[in-house]
């Protein structure tokens, strides 16, 4: 797909947008940091909600401001839902995938974090099974964003990574390249066929399609750098 994403400009740091997502405020940040997003899309730091990411496969679902915030601190999730309005939903990477999720119907949000862990998990069928459960999203009038991450260009991976893969999709062949002895996985690959399974449209599912460890100019990246930084994605309803 063409111009699925473009690059946003402001004095505080770019930030990248899918335009298929329309008028849900949504960033994927660079390096350059995520103050001038948080500003351009009147999100505020104090209101930017969190996890204590571990490549696991749980759902926060935020029913009421406060409870919630203060529920996410200790426990560890990796997707994050909600139909509250000023709060956006943050998720960290520096490989892994960001993936934003907007139900334009139903109004309701959500926020994953997605390595091959995660995803192997289960925790986009589950982000998209929450939005089903808690707020009535049909999964059909879901749109998701896949923010940058670790290309197949440069995602190596090892035998008990591809054997765990194998073993869980039928259609691995499609997100896992083999080259000089090497195997390579595609995670945008793998990740977009969860969706698709999920039940959300393939067209409504747009990529920013950058590999963070090719791209040293725009992103963290924790294959590339070991301790680096990582980048902000975040999405939000006025
Ligand atoms: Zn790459």
């Amino acid at each position: 797909m063409d111009n699925e994403f473009t690059l946003q400009e402001h004095e505080k740091g770019t930030y990248f947008k899918l335009p298929a997502f329309k008028r849900i405020r949504h960033a994927f940040c660079t390096r350059a940091g995520e103050t001038g997003a948080l500003e351009a899309l009147g999100g505020t730091p104090e209101r930017l909600l969190t996890l204590r990411q571990v490549h696991g496969a749980e759902v926060l679902v935020v029913n009421d401001d406060t409870r919630a915030l203060a529920l996410a601190l200790p426990q560890p999730y990796d997707a994050v839902v909600t139909e509250k309005k000023n709060i956006a939903l943050g998720i960290w990477t520096a490989d892994c995938l960001p993936i934003l999720m907007a139900d334009r119907t139903k109004k309701v949000i959500a926020a994953v974090h997605a390595g091959w862990r995660g995803i192997w998990s289960g925790v986009i069928e589950r982000t998209v099974a929450e939005m089903t459960r808690s707020f009535q999203s049909a999964p059909a009038d879901i749109w998701a964003g896949i923010g940058p991450g670790i290309g197949p260009c440069c995602y190596e991976v090892k035998e008990d990574v591809v054997s765990l893969f194998r073993n869980a999709y039928a259609a691995a062949d499609q997100f896992i390249q083999e080259r000089e002895g090497k195997t390579y996985l595609d995670l945008r690959g793998a990740a977009r066929l969860e969706l698709t399974q999920a039940g959300i449209p393939l067209a409504n599912i747009a990529a920013v399609n950058l590999c963070t460890s090719c791209r040293q100019d725009l992103f963290f990246s924790y294959r590339r750098e070991n301790n680096a930084g990582r980048q902000l994605s975040f999405i939000l309803l006025k």
